[in-house]
C-alpha cells in the first residue's frame, strides 16, 4: 500500500483534522460522492438514478458515533428514510453501519436500534444491507448478523476480499445475500493481504463460490478485470439475472455504470447522503489517490 493511501486511510481516523476538514465541504468537491444532505434531496437522487434504470441503496453518512443520542437519531433517520422509500416506490434499499446505530457504544443498546430499523423495513418491504467495517468490528457485526437473519429475511451483509479469513466467512454465510467488495480499511499484515495481486484473486475465489453456493451476490467493484471476470463466468455456468448484481459507488467511474446497464446487467448505485461525509470522502481519496486532483483544482478554482 502507498504511502498517501496509508495517510489518507490514518486522516480519515483523525478527529482534529477532521474538524479542520469539515468546513471546507464546498471546496473539496464533496458533492461528486455524496448526493445531498436531507432524505429529500437524497430521495430526488434516487429517483433521478431510477429513472435512468439503476436500482439504488442509500447510506445514511456516519460511523464511529459515541453518543446514545446520535446513535438514536441515525436509528430514526433509517426508519424516517425506510418510508420514505415505500411512499415513493423507489426502487431502492438501504446500507447501514453498525457502529453508526451505538456498536462502539453498547452492543445490546445497537441491537435494538438495529431490530426497531429491521422491523421497520420488513413492513415496508425494502432490504437491509449491513456494511463491514474494520477488522475489530468484523466479529461482533457477523454475530448480531448471524442472530438476527432468522427473524428478519430481508437483511444481507458483506465480506471483503483483502481478508484471510473471507473465503471461509463466504462459505459459513452460503444461504444468506451477501455484498462481495476488495475492503477499504486500513488492515494489519496479520489478518489482510498487504498485495493488491492477492486481494482480487481472491475477490475472484469468493465470487465464484458464492454464486455457486446459489444465494443471492452482489459483486461491488470499479475494476473492470473483475467485472469481466464476472460476466464470463456468469455465462459460462449460465447463472440467471436474477441472482446477482453489480454495485458501485455513487459518482464513482459513471462511464462504465452505463455500460453494465446497457449491457442488460443489473446495477445498483450506493448512495450516501447526510453531513457526517468526512470519513467516506476521505476513503474514496484513498482508493484513488489521483481524486485528490479534484480537490486540488477545486481548492485554486475559488
Ligand atoms: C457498492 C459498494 C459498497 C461497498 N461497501 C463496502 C463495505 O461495506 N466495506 C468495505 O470495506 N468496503 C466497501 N466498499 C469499498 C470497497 O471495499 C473498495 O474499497 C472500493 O470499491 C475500491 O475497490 P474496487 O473494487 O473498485 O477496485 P480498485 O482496484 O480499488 O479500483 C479499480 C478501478 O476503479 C476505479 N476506482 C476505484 N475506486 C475509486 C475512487 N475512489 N475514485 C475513482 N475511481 C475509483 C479506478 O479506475 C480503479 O483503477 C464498497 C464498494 C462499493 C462499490
Amino acid at each position: 500500500m502507498s504511502i498517501l493511501k496509508k495517510f489518507l486511510l490514518f486522516l480519515s481516523r483523525n478527529g482534529k483534522i477532521r474538524r479542520i476538514v469539515e468546513k471546507r465541504k464546498k471546496i473539496l468537491g464533496v458533492e461528486r460522492f455524496v448526493a445531498g444532505e436531507t432524505i429529500e434531496e437524497a430521495l430526488n437522487q434516487v429517483e433521478h438514478l431510477n429513472k435512468q434504470g439503476f436500482s439504488c441503496t442509500l447510506d445514511y453518512l456516519g460511523e464511529n458515533t459515541v453518543t446514545r443520542e446520535d446513535a438514536s437519531l441515525a436509528t430514526m433517520v433509517c426508519i424516517d428514510l425506510l418510508q420514505g422509500i415505500a411512499q415513493r416506490q423507489a426502487n431502492c434499499n438501504i446500507s447501514l453501519k453498525l457502529t453508526q446505530l451505538g456498536l462502539d457504544i453498547d452492543s445490546v443498546f445497537c441491537e435494538e436500534n438495529l431490530c426497531n430499523i429491521l422491523e421497520e423495513a420488513q413492513r415496508v418491504g425494502v432490504f437491509i444491507r449491513i456494511d463491514m467495517e474494520d477488522y475489530v468490528r468484523l466479529q461482533p457485526t457477523l454475530a448480531l448478523f448471524n442472530k438476527l437473519v432468522h427473524t428478519y429475511a430481508n437483511m444481507g451483509t458483506v465480506i471483503q476480499a483483502y481478508l484471510y479469513r473471507s473465503l471461509h466467512d463466504v462459505n459459513q454465510l452460503r444461504n444468506y445475500s451477501l455484498r462481495l467488495v476488495k475492503g477499504a480499511y486500513l488492515e494489519d499484515q496479520g489478518v489482510a493481504f498487504r498485495r493488491k495481486k492477492d486481494t482480487d484473486e481472491q475477490f475472484k475465489q469468493m465470487i465464484a463460490l458464492h454464486l455457486t453456493q446459489g444465494a443471492y451476490t452482489a459483486i461491488a467493484t470499479h475494476d473492470p478485470k473483475i467485472i469481466e471476470f464476472t460476466l464470463s463466468y456468469v455465462k459460462k455456468h449460465q447463472f440467471s439475472l436474477d441472482g446477482y448484481e453489480f454495485q458501485m459507488l455513487y459518482g464513482i467511474r459513471p462511464d462504465l455504470q452505463r455500460r453494465i446497464l446497457a449491457e442488460g446487467e443489473k446495477i445498483r448505485l450506493y448512495v450516501p447522503f447526510g453531513r457526517d461525509w468526512y470519513g467516506y470522502f476521505l476513503r474514496r481519496l484513498a482508493e484513488r489517490p489521483a481524486n485528490l486532483w479534484f480537490v486540488v483544482k477545486g481548492i485554486f478554482k475559488k
